[in-house]
């Protein structure tokens, strides 16, 4: 052996993705990285996503668990909470005792969401007003095209939905900015102060009704016309779900179209991955299961969040529907044996903000899946530190299935940080990892993820599936 051999033998080194693929494997990459752009164009809302992921379902023999009886290896069953979460599963040859194998995404991502009760008139203009949802830099949402998604349910008991700026004809909406030219006291402010959370307030009407018996006309004319193209009047805001997201749709990025830029991809990239690696999922060993959870961006609280009980109550109930029964000593045999993957995406080292990154332990745009042993903030706080043995167990699988990975942390130690679903699931005695996609520019309205890692991200759920 020479010393280059030897040294090449001793140290660890990135690889980068396209340096792994074959031509075939490009093919393949491409082509499903445009269904990706397709899946994120309908799915800007976590209820759109849920919709995407049941329709995906149902096309690849999935049936509603409610119509089950009972289940044996090989069927595939999904549950749906609330319309914004979802459990799919694929039962398994082996004893679920043994436990299952888990990839848990979350559908929500940061955006605007409508008040209770946004609409107002001021200077002869509507607007409505908002309150951000999930960790955003507000400078970002100004001055760009929005779209609004969501519910309304009717004094009459119906239930509308609402898509509007999706559709070339459709018209827009925005939050304006304010001039450079006026600007001079706003341009000293702190970036957290330069734009207040009050005044994200959206841009939705100016004509008018003008009657001499009528206050606000311009309001007056925006209710009109919901009234009559929706049949909703004003009362009807406080039991809606409207959400402002970026009205443009997924695009490639670079010359050589080696980005996909779009909203929402943190964390439909690796929602998106793991559908796709769950619904080609056939005759596992051990039961197969993908959940996609809400409200990940606020602390994974509430009832679709995943601290709801639905993830545990719902296999609970595969587990009884296997077995003829399920007590509490059976059901903790399945948990303490169930593994997951944690897929949510991490943070890609940006060479315009090197300086927030350590370079040794941070992940790299086109090099691969992360696998993240810990998140957390200020000395891994509010992080699921996964155990050696099973990032060993893991790293392996990966490395059995060439599949091209990194590690990854979230920036360098006290710069910040965050976390994901990964301590939740953690806390139910399963061992878990974070392992996804990296993307530059997160939480912003265009996020940037590189071909390669989408596309190794579904290969390494694959391989979980299948060899765990
Ligand atoms: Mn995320
Ligand atoms: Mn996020």
């Amino acid at each position: 052996m020479t010393q280059k051999e030897l040294y090449k033998s001793l140290t660890y080194e990135r690889k980068n993705v396209y340096e792994k693929l074959t031509d075939e494997q490009k093919q393949e990459m491409l082509a499903f990285c445009e269904e990706y752009k397709t899946f994120l164009n309908s799915g800007k809302t976590e209820r759109e996503c849920i919709v995407m992921a049941e329709k995906m379902a149902a096309e690849n023999g999935f049936v509603n668990m409610d119509a089950k009886k009972q289940l044996k290896p090989g069927d595939r069953v999904y549950k749906i909470n609330r319309g914004k979460n979802i459990l799919l599963a694929v039962i398994g040859s082996e004893d679920i005792e043994d436990g299952v194998n888990v990839i848990g995404a979350h559908v929500d991502s940061p955006r605007l969401d409508l008040k209770q009760n946004p609409l107002y008139e001021s200077c002869d203009l509507a607007l409505l007003k908002t309150h951000y949802y999930g960790g955003i830099k507000k400078y970002q949402w100004p001055a760009t095209p929005l779209a609004m998604h969501g519910v309304i349910h009717t004094s009459s008991g119906e239930k509308i939905n609402i898509c509007i700026g999706e559709d070339e004809n459709d018209p827009v909406f925005c939050v304006t900015d304010l001039l450079p030219h006026l600007a001079k006291d706003q341009m000293t402010k702190k970036m957290t102060e330069g734009i207040e959370g009050e005044s994200l307030n959206i841009l939705v009407g100016g004509m008018g009704i003008y009657d001499d018996d009528v206050s606000e006309k311009v309001k007056f004319y925006i209710l009109k016309l919901l009234n009559e193209r929706y049949g909703i009047v004003e009362k009807d805001f406080i039991s809606a779900e409207i959400e402002l997201v970026p009205a443009f749709r997924a695009r490639d990025v670079g010359l050589d179209a080696s980005f996909v830029g779009a909203y929402g991809q943190d964390d439909r990239v690796c929602a998106f991955t793991a559908l796709k690696s769950i619904i080609t999922t056939a005759s596992p060993k051990k039961t197969a299961v993908c959940v996609l959870v809400d409200k990940e961006e606020i602390g994974s609280v509430g009832n679709t969040g995943m601290l709801s009980r639905f993830f545990d109550m719902t296999l609970a109930e595969i587990v009884h529907k296997i077995k003829g029964s399920c007590d509490l000593i059976t059901y903790n045999r399945v948990i303490s044996n169930t593994a997951c993957m944690s897929s949510d995406v991490g943070v890609a080292v940006d060479p315009n903000y090197e300086g927030v990154t350590e370079k040794r332990n941070s992940a790299y745009a086109g090099k691969g899946l992360i696998v993240m042993k810990y998140t957390g903030a200020r000395g891994k706080s509010e992080s699921s530190d996964a155990n050696a043995e099973f990032v060993y167990q893991v790293c392996k699988i990966l490395d059995d299935n060439n599949i091209v990975w990194q590690t990854g942390e979230l920036g360098k130690v006290d710069q910040g940080g965050g976390g994901t679903i990964a301590q939740y699931v953690a806390n139910m005695n399963i061992d878990v990892i974070d392992c996804g996609v990296p993307v530059l520019s997160m939480h912003s309205p265009f996020e940037i993820t590189a071909k390669g890692d989408i596309y190794m991200a579904y290969l390494a759920y694959n391989a979980f599936f299948k060899c765990r």
